[in-house]
């Protein structure tokens, strides 16, 4: 590809500015100054620079963050922070966007990508993708409710839930769970423990088709996927 399109797509600026940079000597490639910004390059097999740090180039980027409280997944927001917000420069110019939403105070996995593609086969009705969370809920989580689960439950806009499996954790005035649903209504999981008559004190989600988060990842951090990772996703 040629190198200013490269460079454009990385966010280096414009195709006029990177020309200039390119006659000013800020590019290299293999190690040599390359003054024309419109020759040909294999972003594969040669390095290109510039100011001295190699480029990374990739047409897609896929991040697993793990979503801390209080913020919302949007791109922008006039008033609330977003996830994106949360992204470093180097993300910038990538226009990522996150795979689907979680709540403003749910936690956990949350895909951020600029693969379209993907994400529209991640969150297709027809894919029936497994999502799985852990809770806290108000009150005790018994048998019934996991039964009620696996042969689905009715939302309070009359939508019926398609089967979904409950473990119970652990029992007392709060429970502890995890739930696994094979699709993403609006506020699904909190809406599953109100047709059971119980509230969501506290959420989380721990994975997404195949994808598990990674614990080492504190609430706000994110990290490139790993090539294994994105097959699981595929
Ligand atoms: N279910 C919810 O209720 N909220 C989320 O953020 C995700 C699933």
């Amino acid at each position: 590809m040629r190198l200013d399109k490269l460079l454009a797509n990385m966010g280096y600026g414009s195709r006029k500015e990177i020309k200039k940079l390119c006659k000013n000597g800020a590019v290299k490639v293999d190690g040599k100054p390359v003054k024309d910004s419109s020759v040909h390059v294999d972003p594969d097999a040669q390095e290109v620079e510039i100011f001295g740090e190699v480029v990374h180039y990739r047409e897609f980027v896929y991040l697993m963050m793990n979503k801390p409280q209080g913020v919302i997944s949007a791109t922008e927001d006039a008033v609330e922070e977003t996830v994106v917000d949360l992204l470093a420069p180097e993300f910038f110019a990538f226009d990522v966007f996150p795979v689907g939403r979680l709540d403003k105070d749910t936690e956990g996995l949350l895909l951020l990508t600029n693969d379209g593609k993907l994400a529209h086969e991640l969150l297709s009705p027809k894919k029936h993708v497994p999502k799985r969370y852990f809770a806290q809920v108000e009150g005790r989580v018994t048998e019934e409710d996991r039964e009620a689960f696996r042969k689905g439950v009715t939302l309070d806009d009359g939508y019926k839930t398609l089967p979904a499996e409950l473990t119970i954790l652990t029992q007392g005035s709060v429970s502890e769970i995890e739930l696994i649903i094979y699709e993403g209504k609006y506020h699904q999981v909190k809406r599953m423990f109100e047709a059971v008559g119980k509230k969501v004190t506290y959420l989380k989600r721990l994975a997404m088709g195949g994808l598990e988060l990674d614990d080492d990842l504190e609430p706000g951090e994110y990290r490139e996927l790993a090539e294994e990772e994105l097959e699981l996703l595929r």
